[in-house]
């Protein structure tokens, strides 16, 4: 597929910024570690950057996920000229995705949107039956919340949320002379390694609901917080048992502390 960096206008609204760095790009497809037959997803492969080397990795499946119209076609069209069966575009919205559908193990790559990068990880790491792992390019500032650890000042709800499903491992910094146009702002590439499903979440619903409480007003103490939006539920013994100070905020709980306030707050019938 050529390659049309230069005559692409990028939109802004779509949070285009294509990588023109074949080393950075190598480097990100290295960390995939993408084996022969493997299910792969990317996420918003604009001009192919990276689509044009994954498409020679023998994937039994190569699906994308893109929004805008013409490089949605221009892959469709590419796919079906070479008569590539394996590959799929998916031309929508990947934040309506629906991830609960995917069946079977897969790795998910991208060079995310930054403006729709949060909610489509929120999304990922919990819906996706069997995630193999997930490479992604995010701002350099969100990668940095994703890893904090409790009691730092980045520490917040996405934080949480996604340690609570995946390991989060740190790939390589990059700067914004990597693309075109440069964004204002450094990039990271993150990897998310799932943790054993025995340590899920086993109710993620209540976990997100309490994560969202902890973390809408950080700086007040966890138990006025729980107490009034959770009044059924509360239960002032829950700090003994949990052997936490009681006026303790929500960022110095680490995602477990989370999980098991969760199980205490809502058994399990
Ligand atoms: N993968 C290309 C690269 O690395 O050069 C492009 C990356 S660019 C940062 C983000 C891509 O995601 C663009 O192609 C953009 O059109 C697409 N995109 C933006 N929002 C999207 C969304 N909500 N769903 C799917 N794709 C989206």
């Amino acid at each position: 597929m050529p390659q049309y960096k230069a005559t692409v206008v990028a939109k802004k609204s779509l949070g285009q910024h294509f990588l023109k760095n074949d080393s950075v790009i190598q480097r990100i497809i290295n960390l995939g570690n993408i084996q022969e037959d493997e299910q792969v997803m990317e996420i918003g492969p604009g001009p192919g950057a990276l689509t044009n080397l994954l498409r020679d990795l023998r994937c039994s499946k190569l699906w994308l996920l893109e929004k805008d119209d013409a490089f949605a076609l221009k892959h469709e069209e590419y796919a079906e000229t070479k008569k590539l069966e394996h590959m799929k575009v998916f031309h929508m919205d990947a934040l309506t995705f629906d991830w609960k559908s995917l069946e079977g193990e897969w790795k998910i790559m991208g060079n995310l949107p930054y403006n729709v990068a949060s909610p489509l990880m929120w999304d990922i790491v919990s819906q996706v039956p069997q995630l193999k792992s997930a490479v992604f390019m995010i701002q350099k500032e969100v990668a940095q919340r994703i890893r904090a650890a409790e009691g730092s000042k980045t520490y917040g709800a996405l934080s949480v949320w996604i340690q609570s499903y995946c390991k989060v491992e740190k790939g390589f910094i990059v700067s914004p002379t990597a693309f075109s146009p440069p964004p204002k702002v450094d990039s990271e590439v993150i990897i998310l390694k799932p943790l054993p499903k025995e340590a899920l979440p086993k109710d993620p619903k209540n976990l997100s609901r309490l994560i969202k409480i902890g973390f809408q007003q950080r700086r007040k103490q966890l138990h006025g917080l729980l107490q009034k939006a959770l009044p059924k539920e509360y239960n002032p013994n829950i700090w003994d048992i949990l052997e936490l100070d009681m006026h303790c905020r929500a960022e110095t709980l680490s995602p477990q502390k989370f999980q098991q306030l969760c199980a205490l707050l809502f058994p399990q019938k």
